[in-house]
């Protein structure tokens, strides 16, 4: 970036430094053993951080629109979610599970037939 002098550490992108951090949330949740994530401490500190991301992601990508969750796809982590792209989906090695994708993300996991349709598991 041209404003830069030169010398001046290369700033990390915005939507990086968020997909930085929300790798560091997923593996603080990894990290946490079933007694810790079942603590009221943590689940209040989960909330927390729900709420930072919100906000976080609000200030980087915009405010969502109507038919969007304020969280970003759990698949790619580039857009917002919407409403009615929850899919099932998963791999081999870890199974499936139900997220919150963006129509992108939907549409291709149609398209590949990777889409688990039927039954709803929660
Ligand atoms: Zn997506």
């Amino acid at each position: 970036m041209g404003r830069h002098l030169k010398g001046t550490p290369k700033r990390m992108p915005r939507k990086e430094a968020l997909d930085t951090l929300r790798l560091l949330q997923e593996k603080y949740i990894d990290l946490l053993s079933y007694g810790q994530f079942t603590q009221e401490h943590e689940k209040e500190f989960r909330a927390q951080l729900r709420e930072a991301f919100e906000s976080l992601t609000a200030m980087v990508y915009g405010p969502p629109s109507l038919w969007q969750y304020s969280f970003l796809c759990k698949k790619c982590h580039k857009r917002y979610a919407e409403i009615g792209c929850t899919a099932e989906y998963g791999d081999d090695s870890s199974g499936s599970y139900y997220h919150s994708c963006c129509k992108v993300c939907y549409d291709q996991l149609k398209t590949e037939g990777k889409l688990i349709e039927g039954e709803v598991q929660l």
